[in-house]
């Protein structure tokens, strides 16, 4: 690719043309996928025009495609894909569940032991209880807290993504739960004590993801969530930490780093060791109440909630592979590479930024600090999009939405192979990224 000097929008149709062109195979398998599942799709986040990507395989931090171009994953399953695709100690874990035999219809063997490790790491959990998706996590956690308060508004915010049916961005979704929640704005800690003070006595929870990941990696102001933790204690609400992708930057979740303890807490993600996976817990007098031996124990069933395979490989890559140390060098790696892309863009005058914590980061073409959800929306979109595919010609995958994700198999070469596309770009596209380019389009 050379500099040329077009506009964003004629550089975009030549590189969606160029997609299309050399991926005539991902291209086939979407037709196909059309034909049975409602836009070829079953997982919304996937999907981007022209059409998605058809992944073959991965191996490590690689995938192939199904034109057979591979690429480094800076995706990794968001978050969910921590250990790579094929890490020999999940791997194991995996093939010893499957030599004693799935699906057997009761308590196994292994269930206490991830429950007891996972206790162990994050502060706010006394008890926990598994479910199949962090949605799910979520959606318990919520019904746990209106049974528990007698309470029924939800205090949440914009941009925060809970699940499926728990999206807060754009003004939300239509398939959302239906409870009653109220809508603060992120970060904004004054906006956030007056809902407080007008809603407080009828507040169940307040629910919130310590950094917004899905909403744009902008971590949540140290003062902002500590408002949330004083306005919840002090109306008597259930603060909740959704840290389905967040509890990976510090060995005891963004809690820890933040030392800001919720009463629940929600998990996802790579703790399943890469199987479906989501939990709920907190405060042992809240989760004592899914204690069977009650007489007015609260239910919470779930044929899943316990697979053996979810077990043994959340098991193995909490105690053997994801330990503290690990936690702590990831995020070290993560702002170290964070810093040398910010430095490619102010070294090129580009109004382009990666924010995030530790191995999350969200890319921004904005010259603003991005600091609230409204921040992030006001970026240029359309260059985020061809980025996007400028990127994919590099070999470098990752969210179409901007987000780049560290698995542990992603090493320093890894990590200089990024720095090097990013400089690429930067220098291939300068005329389209100066600040002034941009307040003109
Ligand atoms: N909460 C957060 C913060 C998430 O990022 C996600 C998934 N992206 C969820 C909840 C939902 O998890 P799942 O996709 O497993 O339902």
């Amino acid at each position: 690719m050379t500099a040329r000097n077009i506009t964003i929008e004629a550089a975009l149709v030549e590189a969606r043309e160029r997609f299309v062109e050399r991926n005539p195979q991902s291209r086939e398998a979407y037709t196909q996928a059309c034909s049975a599942l409602p836009g070829g799709n079953t997982r919304t986040v996937l999907f981007y025009a022209p059409f998605p990507l058809a992944i073959a395989s991965g191996a490590g931090c690689h995938l192939r495609d199904a034109d057979g171009h591979d690429y480094l994953d800076f995706l990794g399953e968001y978050t969910a894909g921590l250990y790579g695709h094929s890490h020999p100690k999940i791997r194991a874990a995996i093939d010893r569940a499957l030599d004693g035999g799935i699906n057997l219809s009761g308590h196994n063997l292994l269930e206490a032991r991830l429950a007891r490790v996972v206790c162990d790491r994050f502060p706010s959990l006394d008890l926990i209880r598994f479910t199949n998706s962090g949605t799910e996590a979520n959606l318990m956690a919520l019904a746990t807290v209106t049974v528990a308060t007698g309470r029924r508004k939800i205090l949440v915010f914009d941009g925060g993504y809970h699940g499926g049916v728990l999206y807060f961005g754009g003004g939300g979704s239509p398939v959302n739960a239906p409870h009653d929640f109220v809508v603060g704005r992120y970060n904004d800690v004054a906006h956030a004590r007056e809902l407080i003070a007008a809603h407080g006595p009828e507040l169940a929870a307040i629910l919130v993801e310590p950094m917004l990941g899905s909403g744009g990696c902008i971590p949540g102001d140290p003062n902002f969530l500590q408002a949330l933790r004083d306005g919840a204690s002090a109306c008597g609400a259930v603060l909740i930490f959704d840290e389905v992708m967040t509890s990976r930057l510090a060995p005891g979740g963004l809690q820890e780093a933040l030392c800001i303890i919720p009463d629940m807490t929600t998990l996802g993600k790579y703790i399943g060791g890469g199987m479906s996976f989501g939990a709920f817990g907190g405060r042992a007098e809240l989760m004592s109440r899914y204690d069977p031996r009650r007489p007015d124990a609260l239910p919470h069933a779930g044929t899943f909630n316990n697979n053996i395979l979810t077990m043994s490989a959340g098991l193995a890559g909490m105690t053997e592979i994801f330990t503290p140390q690990v936690a702590i060098e990831l995020s070290a790696r993560g702002e170290t590479l964070r810093a040398r892309l910010n430095e490619a863009c102010a070294a090129q005058g580009a109004a382009m930024q990666f924010t995030g914590r530790g191995s999350l980061m969200a890319v921004h073409f904005s010259a603003r600090p991005v600091v609230t959800p409204r921040d992030a929306a006001l970026g240029h979109q359309a260059l985020k999009e061809l980025f996007f595919f400028d990127m994919l010609e590099r070999g470098i995958y990752f969210a179409r939405r901007g987000m780049l994700i560290l698995s542990l198999p992603v090493g320093d070469a890894e990590c200089d192979r990024l720095v090097e596309a990013v400089q690429d770009f930067l220098v291939t596209r300068a005329p389209l990224l100066q600040a002034e380019a941009l307040s003109a389009a």
